[in-house]
């Protein structure tokens, strides 16, 4: 069991008009107005942030954004800035997920300088790292992992850490069914721990939220709570309907 204070985070991806974000928060924010002992965070598409924002204003749970471009505007059609997501209330931000890296081919510099750019706008990043299938198999998560950390984060001053929560998210677990075992688990998040030691400090890795994605439900989130790197979980799929969300945010230890 985590000595941090657990995050909960749901990823919505693209899913929710609205009308439909509206009804969520309608039945989901009694479900969990009594829970202050963890971090309940919701990343819904960016058409709902600001009436999101608006609505959580003064309530337990955060807005989160799915995404940012570095910039804080210019001539860049389709983008959202930094700027723009303080404007509507926004303080948290996901940053690298495994689909923005493989389907829309961001790399680990792009993603750098997303994440340097949330930090130095007041934005907390959750940044995603993660292995794909072939890299596990050829045994090569453990660098995948490392240079992840490293490239993401690379420039982050030892205060900007107190902003940021690593996810990791084993691409072949990301909505397949498929949930990472506790001991690959346990090791991914020791070893990410390790690597950000060495980055910034054994006192700043100690205080450093490491999230587990990848299949999260509310049948498993107790087992992967349990583990003693495990801060908390970036849940796509099972939190897209409020009682299940609720669940996985009142998790029980195993
Ligand atoms: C995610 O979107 O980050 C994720 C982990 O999705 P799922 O829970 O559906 O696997």
């Amino acid at each position: 069991m985590t000595k941090r204070r657990p995050l909960m985070a749901a990823n919505w991806k693209m899913h929710k008009t609205v009308s439909e974000m509206e009804d969520y928060l309608q039945r989901f924010l009694p479900l969990v107005s009594d829970v202050t002992d963890r971090d309940i965070v919701l990343a819904p598409s960016f058409v709902c942030l600001m009436k999101m924002a608006e609505i959580l204003a003064g309530s337990n749970v955060d807005a989160c954004a799915q995404n940012m471009f570095h910039e804080e505007q210019g001539a860049y059609t389709g983008e959202v800035s930094p700027l723009m997501l303080r404007d509507v209330g926004v303080k948290r931000v996901i940053l690298g997920h495994s689909e923005r890296r493989h389907i829309f081919q961001e790399d680990g510099q792009t993603i750098n300088k997303k994440v340097l750019s949330a930090v130095r706008h007041g934005l907390s990043p959750i940044y995603c790292i993660g292995e794909t299938l072939d890299e596990r198999e050829s045994g090569k998560t453990s660098e995948v992992l490392k240079s992840q950390v490293e490239e993401g984060l690379k420039g982050l001053s030892k205060d900007d850490f107190s902003m940021v929560a690593v996810a990791y998210e084993p691409v072949w677990a990301i909505g397949t069914g498929k949930t990472a075992s506790t001991d690959q688990i346990q090791e991914a998040h020791a070893l990410v721990r390790q690597e950000i030691s060495q980055l910034a400090g054994e006192d700043i890795a100690q205080n450093l939220r490491i999230l587990y994605g990848g299949s999260v439900k509310p049948d498993n989130v107790g087992q992967i709570m349990a583990l003693d790197d495990v801060d908390g979980a970036l849940v796509g799929g099972a939190s897209l309907v409020p009682e299940s969300f609720t669940k996985i945010v009142r998790f029980e230890i195993d």
